[in-house]
């Protein structure tokens, strides 16, 4: 569904992402885990351009992504994004946090829209929160809100960017469950994380990635008992 072929990038000097081939089956969740620096959020945004890249295509559902343009819009419509941050809308309602790309990207009317988001909402379990802003929620909440805003533009994969690591402890599991469900019905991801957790339970496959290559990539059972490269070695004794 998600496939990366020869992809090159560099910032400057710094080449981000060497030759990254990666391949990524309808309903199959990835995880990616890697030292910090190691270009795991680069692949991320350059998977919905937010970020060019230099040479190497990539392709969702057999389109290369545009560079710009109308058919931008709506394949990355194709790909929804959780960051770190939630990055809702402030000064708009939960709901209409949820509603506002359905209804401008897909044309949707506001009553068909608003009928989706509050069932998204239930499905993450913040639905008695929709009239509220932001602001008034806990991160969690905020986050839950924000793969549900992603879900309502029907993505056929979704990327999470360390979707949990600006929550306090408390709120991680939360996140984390709603997610173990997503995977569980079905949908392509591809989740970058120091969830350990969540890896084993939830990943089909862990890519490892280290100075901008994939370094490793096996099942998790694999990866974590039997680490094959020294640098996935040392990243796990240092996490783990
Ligand atoms: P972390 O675990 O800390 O989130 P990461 O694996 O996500 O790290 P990236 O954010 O992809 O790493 O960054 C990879 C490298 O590219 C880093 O050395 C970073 O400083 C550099 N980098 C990222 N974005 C830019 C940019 N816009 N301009 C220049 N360099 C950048
Ligand atoms: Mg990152």
């Amino acid at each position: 569904l998600v496939v990366l072929d020869g992809v090159n990038k560099h910032f400057g000097e710094l080449h981000v992402l060497q030759d990254i081939d990666l391949t990524v089956r309808q309903g199959e969740v990835l995880v990616v885990i890697g030292p910090s620096g190691s270009g795991k959020s680069t692949l991320c945004r350059a998977i919905n351009r937010l970020e060019t890249i230099d040479t190497g295509t990539i392709r969702v559902d057999g389109q290369e992504m545009p560079a710009e343009g109308r058919d931008l819009a709506r394949l990355r419509a194709d790909v929804g994004m959780v960051f770190q941050s939630f990055n809702l809308f402030a000064h708009k309602t939960v709901l209409d946090n949820v509603t506002l790309g359905p209804r401008k990207v897909r044309k949707v009317s506001k009553a068909e829209a608003e009928a989706e988001a509050l069932k998204l909402l239930d499905r993450v379990g913040v639905k008695n929160q929709a009239a509220k802003l932001p602001a008034q929620l806990s991160g969690g909440q905020q986050q839950r809100v924000a793969i549900a805003r992603s879900l309502a533009m029907h993505p056929k994969v979704m990327l999470f960017d360390e979707p949990t690591s600006a929550l306090d402890p408390e709120m991680i599991n939360e996140v984390l469950d709603v997610m173990v469900g997503l995977a569980r019905d079905g949908m392509t991801m591809i989740v970058v994380t120091h969830e350990m957790g969540f890896a084993r339970k939830a990943a089909d496959r862990v890519v490892f990635m280290a100075d901008g290559q994939v370094v490793e990539q096996a099942t998790p059972e694999e990866f974590f008992t039997n680490p094959r490269s020294d640098r996935a070695k040392d990243f796990l004794s240092k996490i783990l």
